[in-house]
């Protein structure tokens, strides 16, 4: 079971707000497998004005969730698993941004970010009480459904090569959420706010908090402490991490970040923060820049036009770490 507590311990980034101006009026959810949380800072109207704002914001991530919940069997998501793999399906507008993103993404880290993984994460029991190692026949079998190839999305008709062939959408929908969650915030005048799913976080500023807004890194081995921070007034983070979701058998730890070669979980990473041009964006790259590791992984951050990120690593039992350029100045360990 997973109860409210273990899913606050999952958000892998907090935001500071120590505003001595304003107090936003900010409430919380669970919702899509973890805690969001929207604050709003505004002087202007009331506060049950700005909560029945929130509440929309929240509708729409409701929304969100209904149409890629791969848990729910009434979902899109589910609906074009079960039969996609038969015939072509007619999918909505929002499965057809998520998947060319994601199509985006896999082209772009040489098939390390892949929602085709579907098939493979059934096999891993990251929530179970009592989990217990996929069989390697069982991995291997899996994988022959795995690579972005069993894909095609033609206009809005989207088939899977086969049954075998599972698409799930869990590292990239929660950034997508919060995207539109803002755009709902935007859409009723909100200025100044943050929307944080899970360590899937979007602000927007203004006066009321320019230059007091801080993004802090959870520390990946300490669960409450922090690893450092960096200023930022608007703009997109996700964090992807292997303390989010695992478990340890025989003193190794089995996490929910999959190498789409393997089948097992990706070994190069422990914490990749990246900061990009949306959060839908910056939730497939944290995913595929901590598949791909340390040095491959910044030097694609370093290749993208407003990205930036802090790769965490561990060699030899120490956490190191890796800033790229345009945070260099910015990040600050504690
Ligand atoms: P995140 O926390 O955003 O890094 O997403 C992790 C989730 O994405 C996992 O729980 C899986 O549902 C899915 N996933 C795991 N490995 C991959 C991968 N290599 N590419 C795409 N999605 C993945
Ligand atoms: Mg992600």
């Amino acid at each position: 079971m997973k109860s409210i507590a273990k899913l606050f311990f999952i958000a892998a980034l907090l935001q500071c707000s120590r505003f001595d101006r304003i107090q936003p009026v900010e409430q919380t959810a669970v919702m899509m497998d973890t805690v969001v949380q929207i604050a709003i800072y505004d002087n202007q109207r009331s506060v049950a004005e700005v909560e029945k704002i929130i509440e929309s914001a929240f509708a729409r991530i409701k929304q969100i969730e209904r149409i890629t919940n791969d848990y729910d069997d009434s979902s899109s998501i589910s609906r074009v698993n079960r039969v996609a793999g038969w015939q072509p399906v007619a999918i909505d507008s929002e499965l057809v941004t998520l998947i060319t993103t994601s199509e985006r993404i896999a082209r772009l880290s040489s098939g390390a970010f892949d929602i085709t993984i579907g098939s493979v994460k059934r096999l891993w029991q990251f929530t179970s009480e009592h989990p217990s190692l996929p069989e390697v026949v069982a991995i291997n079998q899996a994988l022959r459904g795995v690579g972005m190839q069993h894909l095609r999305l033609m206009g809005d008709q989207l088939r899977l090569a086969g049954p075998g062939v599972v698409l799930d959408l869990g590292a990239i929908a929660k950034g997508y959420a919060v995207d539109e969650a803002i755009r709902v915030l935007q859409r009723h005048g909100i200025s100044d706010a943050m929307v944080n799913a899970g360590g899937n976080l979007r602000t927007l500023s203004s006066e009321l908090t320019r230059g007091l807004r801080r993004v802090w890194i959870k520390h990946p081995r300490e669960t409450h402490r922090f690893f450092g921070f960096f200023p930022m007034d608007a703009g997109c983070v996700a964090t992807s991490g292997d303390y989010e979701r695992y478990f340890v058998l025989d003193s190794v730890r089995y996490h929910h970040i999959l190498d789409p070669k393997t089948g097992y979980p990706a070994r190069g990473c422990v914490s990749v923060t990246i900061v990009a041009p949306s959060a839908m964006e910056a939730d497939a790259l944290s995913t595929a820049i901590f598949v791909m590791g340390p040095e491959r992984g910044l030097t694609l951050i370093q290749e993208l036009p407003g990205v930036e990120g802090v790769i965490i690593y561990e060699q030899q039992g120490k956490l190191k770490w890796l800033v790229s350029e345009g945070l260099k100045d910015k990040f600050r360990t504690i």
